[in-house]
């Protein structure tokens, strides 16, 4: 489904939504549960990509539903994999997670992949902006392109309503909410979260905030 112009979401990873933009460079967002790479592909394959096309993996933050497929996919494509250096530490299970998180990790095994390069200047890669946004996680990133924001964790739709990224996950509320007034200052129309459909923004931040 084509969100807005060159911002695609593969349909195929309902459940933890990956997102292609095709700007300057093809770039995938986030990579769905591990195990299960063959609906990335698939999705890739419907809007006429194969991974050898992407040039960047852009990794959101660490959580099993995001870097599930990153190391297999870093090397069908050969593209340089991204992550926030915040999140390296719980990525290769230097530092412990705890509460859901810490199960959730215990039960779903990923292949831990290679990170190329991590995002210290918070600027641009290729023409998408990244926009740090911690609270969900410690290293959090959401990006915008255009007009759509990808926001990873730090919001979910369901039903029409947008909502802050749950509190049982979330690392530190304080942060999550400083996170969403930054990111509130950002002129996009669409938000694309990576659970729950994409949502037009209208005045639904402004009720995130209240
Ligand atoms: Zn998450």
């Amino acid at each position: 489904m084509e969100i807005a112009p060159h911002v695609h979401l593969l349909e195929e990873t309902k459940g933890s939504y990956v997102y292609v933009i095709l700007g300057q460079e093809p770039v995938l967002i986030d990579t769905f549960f591990p195990g299960k790479i063959d609906r990335v592909i698939a999705g890739l394959d419907r809007i006429g990509l194969k991974p050898t096309d992407i040039a960047h993996i852009l990794l959101t933050h660490s959580d099993v539903d995001h870097i599930g497929n990153a190391k297999r996919l870093r090397e069908l494509s050969r593209a340089t994999l991204w992550a926030p250096r915040e999140e390296l530490a719980y990525l290769y299970h230097e530092q412990k997670d705890h509460g859901v998180r810490r199960i959730i990790r215990a039960l779903m095994k990923v292949d831990k992949p290679a990170i190329d390069r991590t995002y210290d200047s918070w600027e641009y890669i290729s023409d998408l902006e990244l926009i740090p946004t911690p609270g969900h996680t410690p290293g959090h990133v959401s990006i915008r392109y255009q007009d759509v924001l990808i926001a990873g964790d730090l919001v979910t739709t369901r039903k029409g309503k947008l909502k802050r990224s749950p509190g049982l996950l979330t690392w530190n509320q304080q942060a999550l909410q400083q996170s969403l007034q930054e990111v509130g200052k950002h002129s996009f129309d669409w938000i694309c979260p990576a659970h729950g459909d994409p949502i037009q923004r209208g005045n639904l931040w402004e009720t995130l905030l209240s």
